[in-house]
């Protein structure tokens, strides 16, 4: 099965036992990795992309594929709650009647955005975007264009099943230990093979670029970037020869060089941000010495990414938040 445009195969084997299916999105960073993996007489199928037509049609042709030599997927696995990952979880549980297993926080972060009145969080982000300075025309897109997590996630089934931190799951002939990680997503599922030298990374740690890490109005005084750069030590030491299977771009191995270089790009974030709020700064003005120029669409991750290294900074004692109807931070 290939791509109609770049002709690559869209399912392929990575290792014995275990396919990767490139899934296509229809927003940056534009393809999300599905894997499946054999157990016993069917398939687990972790990740799938977000709802629409087009990954549903896709789906339909993998189940199809000779390369699943006929066998079913009998288990979904969603490694967090991000439309990209279990946007098409609900149809696949339709489709295949396979039960869904995902963390308890993504499962219920997932549910209570789905059964929340969209207005209400629409309101809630509107509120922090405008105490982060954020320009009219924004916020004028962002009421246009309400939220778009309904419009990328298909309707969940009322039950699932719970895994956590440290189960082990069989699968493609070996035992995997979940490891959970924090900060891009409150509990995302991430899996280790010990005996095989593989790492089921999810947004956790990728090649190329770093993961989102942003306040979300719903918990807006958290510190998701203390949480993000904490829990990476858990990834390191697993082995360096070990092959991370990423959710977006290629396999790689040198997760701790990995590891390193994403401390090294937050800890330089925070320092621009020190250098930067030698006198008040807006979340706004803030953004201009972390990003290249934002586009009217991605204001809204460039604010909540900024205000995460800001709200960091202010739980290290090294920032001073000067509430107001628009938040500044001063650097102490
Ligand atoms: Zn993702």
């Amino acid at each position: 099965m290939a791509d109609v445009e770049t002709d690559l195969p869209r399912l392929t084997e990575v290792v014995p036992g275990m396919l990767r299916v490139r899934v296509p999105l229809p927003f940056p960073p534009t393809e999300v990795n599905a894997w499946l993996l054999a157990c016993g007489e069917g398939w687990t199928l972790i990740d799938s992309g977000v709802d629409s037509s087009s990954t549903r049609a896709l789906f339909e042709a993998v189940l199809a594929d000779p390369m699943l030599e006929g066998r079913p997927v009998t288990r979904l696995l969603g490694t967090h709650f991000h439309p990209d990952h279990i946007g098409l979880a609900g149809w696949l549980h339709e489709r295949t009647g396979a039960p869904i297993h995902m963390s308890r926080v993504e499962w219920l972060q997932a549910r209570l955005i789905l059964a929340d009145p969209p207005e209400r969080a629409l309101d809630a982000y509107l509120a922090q975007y405008a105490a982060s300075d954020a320009p009219a025309e924004f916020l004028a897109l962002m009421q246009r264009r309400g939220l778009l997590y309904r419009r990328w996630v298909g309707p969940l089934p009322y039950s699932y099943h719970a895994i956590r931190e440290g189960d082990v799951l069989d699968m493609a002939g070996t035992s995997w230990r979940v490891i959970t990680g924090e900060g891009h997503a409150p509990e995302m599922v991430c899996l280790h093979s010990a005996e095989r030298g593989i790492l089921i990374a999810a947004d956790q740690i990728l090649p190329r670029i770093t993961p989102h890490i942003g306040i979300h109005p719903a918990d807006s005084d958290g510190d998701p970037l203390g949480a993000y750069l904490g829990c990476l030590s858990k990834f390191e030491g697993l082995g360096a020869q070990t092959y991370v299977l990423p959710s977006h771009g290629d396999p790689f191995t040198g997760l701790d060089e990995r590891i390193e270089s994403l401390r090294a790009h937050h800890e330089e974030r925070l320092q621009r941000l020190r250098d930067f709020c030698t006198e008040p700064r807006t979340v706004m003005e803030t953004t201009s010495v972390l990003f290249r120029k934002l586009a009217l669409e991605q204001i809204g991750f460039g604010l909540s990414e900024a205000l995460a290294h800001l709200r960091h900074l202010v739980r290290r004692g090294e920032m001073r938040e000067e509430p107001g109807d628009i938040l500044r931070f001063r650097t102490v």
